[in-house]
């Protein structure tokens, strides 16, 4: 950035997108406004009303440093240390996996199903920043949650975030391996799990901000993809209830090889695949098989 020049709110927006644009950026506008708004200690909207303001360098350094880092390929949300999900605010860092928007239907169909059948426990497996759990634990006010993830570091993040979204008293936070940690007789209405599922061989082609800066334990679902939804499958059955709900994440490509899986698990009944927002495949949904007592 040239020193003659007087940088405006406009002027540095204009400045950075187009660098964006040079650096690869998906989106270059909208990353170059919440970095600013972020630097400047305001909401995004009132960028606009403040379009021609003259910045000045202290303010100035502060977004240049995020702007580098962004150029490199550090996600937003890293950098502002916060991502919206389900519309409630998270807390991330690199310790855990940023929550996208292809989850919110996981979200929408448990709180459809959990809300007619007043479920009262669910179980997240690889809680991570606990973005499900919580948006779970928010809509359905009677519902307890055990939020489980084999790394402490994401567990301390989660907690921070079920404590910031007021459900700190409804979600309990339990480390280790899926099923493990959790007491013999402890049943659940429902299982849901974002698990890692990224095969081994596909962690190289991830786009760069992804596969350098979001947790490799998050994303690796060994060699096939299917290392941590093979362990769910052989265990839910045990920890669910006849007419027990099961919704897995899945990568889109995966759908078919996932779906056969199930069929070969005869405890399941196995619903039609939930499509994200932009009608992918993202989740399977199914049931405990057995009469309800
Ligand atoms: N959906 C994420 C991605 O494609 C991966 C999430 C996961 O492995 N659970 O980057």
């Amino acid at each position: 950035m040239q020193p003659e020049t007087e940088w405006t709110v406009g002027t540095l927006l204009d400045w950075t997108a187009q660098h964006f644009v040079k650096k690869g950026c998906d989106s270059p506008r909208l990353d170059a406004e919440v970095l600013l708004a972020h630097a400047l200690r305001l909401k995004r909207i009132d960028l606009y009303a403040r379009y021609n303001e003259v910045i000045q360098e202290e303010e100035r350094a502060i977004f240049r440093d995020l702007v580098r880092r962004r150029g490199d390929g550090c996600p937003v949300a890293y950098l502002v240390a916060s991502k919206e999900f389900y519309s409630l605010p998270f807390f991330v860092n690199q310790d855990v996996l940023i929550p996208r928007p292809d989850t919110e239907c996981l979200v929408d169909v448990a709180l459809r199903i959990g809300k007619k059948e007043n479920w009262k426990t669910i179980l997240d497996l690889g809680t991570g920043s606990g973005c499900i759990a919580i948006a779970l634990a928010k809509s359905l006010p009677q519902v307890k949650v055990v939020a489980l993830d084999i790394s402490a570091k994401a567990l301390e993040i989660a907690s921070r975030n079920a404590i910031a979204n007021k459900v700190a008293d409804r979600v309990s936070f339990v480390q280790g391996d899926l099923f493990a940690p959790l007491e013999k007789g402890l049943m659940f209405d429902a299982i849901v799990s974002n698990p890692p599922y990224i095969p081994d061989r596909d962690i190289n082609e991830l786009d760069k901000d992804v596969r350098d800066y979001e947790p490799r334990l998050a994303l690796s679902g060994g060699g096939d993809g299917f290392s941590v939804f093979d362990g769910i499958l052989s265990g839910a059955g045990a920890k669910l209830g006849a007419g027990g709900h099961l919704f897995i994440e899945i990568g889109s490509p995966q759908e078919e090889t996932s779906r056969v899986r199930f069929k070969s698990c005869s405890e399941f009944l196995l619903h039609p695949t939930i499509l994200d927002g932009g009608r992918n495949p993202r989740v399977l949904h199914a049931t405990k098989i057995g009469s309800k007592p």
